[in-house]
């Protein structure tokens, strides 16, 4: 499904230039719930990026079925974007200023989805998540864990392929962070390929492969090990 191909990520900076991804490949498959784990810079972060298409590598390649994610059109990584991908981040990157259920249509809008059907899948991706009574408010007046799980809401309403989630729990208290993790893996049951960055040990449990990262490149991968 994914396939990272001895990738690298250089920051230049005035003088210093910073490797944050050093020669990685790995494979992921679909239906796999991948953690990605290492401590803070050790390039996660940068390597999920890079696997959404929010950024090019300076080296090697990544491909999504086959088709290398750097050199599609426009149009390919839009639809990539919006159809195949859903993004969960540490401060959900909830607009405040929308209803949580216009926050969560977002996606569809983009995608051109008509009203009657926007209302439906809203409702229901929503309702998924256990927030469904919540539609009406704003991200300001729920919790820190009811916004997360609105945003995974959001990212679930245009039926990704894969999700990839940077440190969803990371400003959550352990019960929110777990209930999270527990909405993720369901939706990993149901098919959805999970890509999670975590620093969290406790959540590797929830992981059917563990990836660890330093200094930009992969430590261990369970996977090679089980193999
Ligand atoms: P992690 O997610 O593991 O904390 P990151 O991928 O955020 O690691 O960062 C990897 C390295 O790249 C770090 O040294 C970090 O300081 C650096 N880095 C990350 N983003 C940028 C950026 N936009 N500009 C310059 N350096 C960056």
């Amino acid at each position: 499904m994914i396939e990272v191909r001895n990738v690298r990520k250089i920051y230049k900076g005035k003088g210093v230039d910073t490797v944050a991804v050093n020669g990685v490949s790995f494979e992921i498959s679909e239906g796999e719930f991948v953690g990605i784990i290492g401590k803070s810079g050790s390039g996660k972060s940068t390597l999920l990026n890079l696997i959404g298409g929010l950024d090019d590598a300076d080296e090697g390649e990544i491909l999504y079925n086959g088709t290398n994610i750097s050199k599609m059109n426009l149009k390919q990584k839009a639809s990539f974007r919006n159809n195949d991908l859903g993004f969960v981040f540490q401060f959900y990157n909830l607009e405040n200023n929308f209803s949580v259920g216009m926050n969560v249509a977002v996606p569809l809008i983009v995608a051109n989805v008509n009203k009657k059907e926007r209302e439906t899948r809203v409702q229901t991706a929503l309702d998924k998540l256990g927030v469904g009574d919540k539609i009406k408010k704003k991200p300001t007046e729920l919790s820190g864990g009811e916004c997360q799980r609105v945003a995974i809401a959001r990212a679930i309403v245009n039926n990704p392929k894969i999700i990839l989630a940077d440190e969803p729990t990371g400003n959550l208290d352990t019960e929110n962070g777990k209930i999270v993790m527990d909405y993720l893996k369901k939706l990993n049951e149901e098919g959805i390929t999970i890509v999670l960055v975590t620093h969290n040990l406790e959540h590797a449990d929830y992981c059917d492969r563990i990836i660890v990262m330093q200094d930009g490149k992969i430590l261990s991968d369970s996977r090679e090990v089980c193999k």
